[in-house]
Formats: structure tokens, sequence, C-alpha cells
């Protein structure tokens, strides 16, 4: 355990004691909170991921949704915008559950909680493997870079890249070889996952898969907010201006096509964004666009760079249990204002 988390519970508790928190909370009535949610998962699934900062164990969200809806006014991302611009302040306050990247869990496992509790989120969804049944590719190759010889990597990035070697802390772990794919043009990254031998056509856990576009259309029907993550979830400011066309153009076509209107929300693959790329989102008919930076949405927030806070589980637990007073203290952010 770190230090910081170590003292986290003895801040939350003097937060709470001297109305700092409360104070924070009255503060989150003038904003949208949005979080960022990427993988709600059956408890056992989380064991053995690759990325368990990622994975919310199911019966965690469960408490998180519980919390949220009864304290919060919880809401898509669209109707959270919308809501903004009624200025003033939101009683009780607004808060949007994002979930990035399309996963199949999105469906099985979080809506039908958030449908119970009465309150819809929003799914940004990489249409690219939609329908195809093959995990989504930073996921087939984590598992494959984490069974690499070393010598076969550095040769293969040599035929496919202009890179002399690979980067240095894209050795230390697969989540660091993910990191240095990203940074390749979609067509380098194929070639060497398939030098590489890596990207499996075929999962075998449940839910290591994108969601179907029935899954997608049902989640819109029963009024969840479908929103763009891309087509194949590359770094937008490392490709070419036709790149990021299609990327913008084609997973809005894609969403149109399965929930019949074309989606309002966009949000940056890896929240890697720049003046080019929010430009490049405008073009192509989008109302907003999610980042990875932290914080809350005041009225005069540039919808094109909504801030959103990461729910990472090991913010809001204590020991394996759901911490409701950690959980106060990250939504109205202060354990942000305390990093
Ligand atoms: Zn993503």
């Amino acid at each position: 355990m770190t230090s910081a988390r170590a003292l986290r519970p003895v801040v939350d508790r003097m937060a709470a004691l001297t109305g700092v928190l409360r104070a924070r909370e009255r503060a989150m009535c003038r904003g949208l909170t949005l979080l960022t949610y990427h993988r709600v998962l059956p408890d056992h699934f989380r064991r053995g991921s690759l990325f368990p900062s990622l994975v919310t164990p199911l019966s965690l969200f469960r408490e998180e949704v519980k919390h949220l809806a009864s304290a919060c006014r919880v809401v898509p991302v669209g109707q959270g915008i919308a809501a903004l611009a009624e200025r003033g302040m939101h009683r009780p306050p607004l808060v949007g559950l994002t979930f990035d990247d399309g996963y199949a869990d999105g469906f099985a496992c979080a809506a039908p909680v958030l449908e119970e509790h009465g309150v819809r989120g929003t799914f940004f969804v990489t249409t690219g493997p939609v329908g195809t049944g093959a995990p989504l590719w930073f996921d087939a190759a984590a598992s494959a870079w984490a069974g690499l010889d070393w010598r076969d990597v550095h040769a293969a990035v040599a035929r496919c890249t202009n890179a002399a070697a690979v980067p240095a802390a894209a050795s230390s772990s697969p989540a660091g070889g993910v990191g240095f794919l990203k940074t390749l043009t979609a067509d380098q990254r194929r070639q060497l996952l398939a030098e590489l031998g890596g990207a499996p056509e075929r999962v075998s856990v449940p839910f290591d898969r994108a969601m179907t576009p029935r899954e997608i259309a049902d989640l819109a029907r029963r009024g969840h907010e479908i929103g763009s993550h891309s087509v194949t979830h590359p770094l937008l400011p490392c490709a070419t201006e036709a790149e990021v066309a299609e990327e913008l153009s084609a997973s809005r076509r894609h969403l149109a096509g399965w929930i019949g209107a074309p989606p309002e929300g966009f949000c940056y693959p890896n929240g890697d964004h720049d003046e080019r790329i929010i430009a490049a989102t405008r073009r192509a008919g989008y109302a907003y666009a999610c980042t990875t930076l932290p914080g809350r949405n005041l009225a005069s927030q540039d919808p094109f760079r909504l801030l959103r806070i990461d729910m990472n589980p090991r913010r809001v637990t204590r020991g394996d249990g759901f911490d409701r007073l950690a959980m106060r203290a990250e939504i109205s952010l202060l354990h942000e204002a305390l990093r």
C-alpha cells in the first residue's frame, strides 16, 4: 500500500468532520461531473486481467451506482450538457457515467445495474471490432506481448516500422507494449502484430469482445446514450488528416446504421486530442467530446474538452469493500485536489 493510499481514509474522515467534504459536494451542484469506466465484470473475472485498474468488479459497481442514484441526478452526457446550459445550481448534482471502448460487459453487466436504479449511461463504442467476435486489438496485443521473446520483438519492429528500437518502457510490461503499439499507424500495428503471431481471432473469455450491433441497438432503445470512440482506437494526433476524418466519420456512420441516428458524442481514444483533432471532431458533426483530463464541467466548459474522473476501483475501496466516504471524496474531486 502506498503511503498516499494509507493516509486517504484519515484525510476523508477529516474532510467529513470539518465540513470540507460537504462544501465540495455543494460545489458539484454548479457543474456536470462525468465518471469514466471501462469494464464492469463479475468479481472473479477481474483476477488475471492485464489492466486491473480498468476493471470495476460488479459487486463494487452495484454499490457505486446505488450511492450515485441516491445522491445525484444521473444522466447520459448529452442530457447533462443540455441541463448545464440552464445556469445556476443543479440539485441534486448532475453526474454522467461513461463507459469507454464498447465491451460486451457494458451491455451484460453495467447496463442492467444502471436500469435497476432507474438511471442510464453513455457508452462510447470503438466500432471496428463490433460484430466480429474478435477481441479489441489492445487486449489481444497485451496478452500476446506478455509471452514474447524480445529478440523477436526487436527484429519485427525494425522490419515493420521506422523505429530503430523498441522504447524501454514498451519492454517493461504488456501495458508498456500496448502504449508503444498505440504510437504506430494502424497499418504498422497490424503488420507488427501479424508478424508476432499475436492477435487471436476469437476470444476465449466471456465479455472480452466488443458489443454486437444488436446489443448496441438494444441499449439505445432502453434509453442509454451511444457515442463514438473511433473505428480502430488510434492515437488521433499521430494520424494523418485523412485517417482522422475516416475514424470520426466512419464510426459515426456505423453507429447511425445500428441505432437509427448519428451519435452526438465522441470520446478521444486514450484521451489524446489537440486543436487539429478538436476541429476535425466538430467538422464531423459531433456536438461534444470527452477527454481523460480530470475535473468538473462548469457551464463555461468547452463541450469538445469535457473533463472526466477516472473511476479506478482502488480509490473507492478500503480493503476489498466499497468505501462510501472515499466515493464521496473521489467524485467531489477531494482526492484530485490532494494529488
Ligand atoms: Zn478507449
